[in-house]
């Protein structure tokens, strides 16, 4: 599946006529040269289009609903190089809906002691200029990202490239299509929520259907289909019979290998992003998907278990949004299992029945069938593993009945002490940020889940802002966070958000 679209972002350049067309021309120039630096520098994700420098109202309105409608425009990102009067900027900022950047920079970074006079810095007056332009985006409660320094500094094209994924993140959302085909596990609360809210806020449509229409899907695969997706399983992963018979052990793995092909054409065909299972509604699949979920997530596909459309949609949107990165470590739907309470090496033990991504692993994978202590099929194929190590963050979104709120922890990945060779499940294992009782109070006293989108690859930051930008409330806990003042911002966050 195709992960990255060829998203393109615009570059507009404030100014006005008041300066001449001298003027003028050396603003488009200078502009011109920041966005082709810009591109050639290799550190964006998306390719920057320069657009004419924007200086009436007419062109301004024009140019945003443009973006608007340019499919292939994932956000503008706007400098005043000069003043540019703000109110001309109003009719077309109301109309705008995509992500903005305010990129606050200027042509030179020294100032030009020797030569500089009056019309240099009526040229170069992005100091007084850009703060008349944020005035506005301020006073009309515009979520947008302010990006301050040098255009050619890694820092500033560093934080230019962060915030094009986070803008995929935002402009994907209303993309988001969740194949449900189970309901959400019974009696359990946290994976419930409104889904005509999600849709309003986020975009998702999320849909059901009966388990037996994909189960029909997969039941048509042909065997020659099946076998050759087995002996790639066979190629790329190690074979762990633990006892069991060679034949029995492949033909197990061959329900997994039928189940992946079957899925990925039932969710193409309808054109699905993420899928939720559940364990008690199998209908004619005759394991768990397992090592078939876990493939489909490594394709970029969203999971969630046991109904967790949340989750499932979550996993899609933060696939996208680290697609393509250079050195990517991995994102996927894990959930708080079994703690370390040993002091000094506290920490959680990440797991799930069986649906880990692989994109997280480190080290060999195998593939293993066990018996699942839950559910009434045959024992499922699965991929074995352990993950990496380094920092990353656990998200959880939840619906607290009136509104969303998504949980970013900051959590710190290591390796476990020592194997755990009778455990046949992937795992990753952290410590939250700031420490294991703090982290897991405040995750607790937050309301968040057992089930998590995690990311060794976006950024809390990142997550934040893609909240703001939906318009929902977003909490951190971090190595900043202490329980006295994480109280005061759910508390704030109940003023601000709560009905
Ligand atoms: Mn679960």
């Amino acid at each position: 599946m195709k992960l990255q679209k060829d998203y393109k972002f615009w570059f507009c350049t404030g100014s006005q006529d008041l300066y001449g067309d001298e003027c003028l021309k050396n603003v488009a120039e200078h502009s011109r040269i920041i966005v082709e630096q810009l591109n050639k520098s290799g550190k964006l994700p998306f390719e920057v289009v320069l657009k004419p420098t924007l200086i009436t109202n007419e062109l301004i309105r024009k140019t945003f609903n443009e973006a608007n409608i340019d499919e292939d425009c994932a956000g503008v990102i706007v400098w005043c190089h000069t003043f540019s009067p703000a109110k001309s900027w109003i009719l077309g900022l109301q109309e705008y809906r995509k992500p903005l950047l305010h990129l606050h920079t200027q042509f030179n970074e020294e100032i030009p002691y020797d030569t500089i006079d009056m019309d240099f810095m009526n040229e170069n007056q992005s100091a007084h200029g850009d703060r008349e332009w944020g005035h506005m985006v301020t006073r009309m409660g515009i979520e947008r990202k302010v990006v301050v320094g040098h255009w050619d500094s890694d820092a500033v094209k560093d934080k230019i490239a962060s915030w094009m994924r986070t803008a995929i993140g935002i402009v994907e959302s209303s993309h988001v299509r969740v194949m449900r085909v189970a309901d959400n596990m019974r009696n359990v609360a946290v994976t419930e929520g409104d889904k005509v809210e999600a849709q309003l806020k986020f975009g998702w449509e999320v849909d059901a259907y009966p388990v037996n229409e994909i189960a029909e899907a997969v039941g048509a695969v042909s065997e020659s289909d099946t076998n050759a997706l087995v002996d790639e399983y066979y190629d790329k992963y190690e074979i762990l019979l633990e006892g069991r018979d060679a034949d029995e052990f492949k033909r197990h793995v061959a329900v997994q290998a039928q189940i992946e092909i079957g899925f990925e054409r039932f969710l193409e065909e309808k054109n699905y992003q993420a899928i939720v299972t559940h364990f008690g509604d199998l209908g004619a699949l005759k394991q768990l998907p397992g090592l078939a979920i876990q493939r489909l997530m490594e394709k970029g596909y969203g999971f969630g278990a046991e109904g967790d459309w949340k989750v499932a949609a979550m996993v899609r949107i933060m696939k996208l949004m680290s697609a393509g990165m250079k050195d990517a470590k991995g994102t996927s739907m894990l959930e708080d299992y079994t703690y370390n309470l040993v002091p000094g090496k506290e920490g959680i033990l990440q797991a799930h029945m069986l649906e880990i991504c692989p994109s997280i692993s480190e080290g060999p994978i195998s593939i293993k069938c066990q018996p699942l202590s839950m559910g009434d099929r045959e024992d499922p194929a699965r991929l074995v593993f352990t993950s990496k190590e380094g920092p990353g963050i656990a998200t959880s979104l939840i619906d607290l009945g009136d509104r969303f709120r998504l949980i970013i922890n900051s959590v710190d990945c290591k390796k476990v002490e020592k194997p755990m060779p009778k455990l046949p499940v992937a795992t990753a294992f952290w410590t939250p940020q700031p420490d294991f009782a703090t982290g897991c109070e405040a995750w607790i006293l937050a309301g968040g889940a057992h089930h998590t989108a995690f990311s060794y690859d976006v950024t809390a930051e990142q997550m934040g802002d893609w909240a703001a930008a939906m318009g929902i409330e977003a909490v951190y806990i971090d190595n900043n966070t202490n329980i006295r003042d994480f109280k005061k911002d759910l508390m704030l966050g109940q003023v601000v958000f709560g009905k």
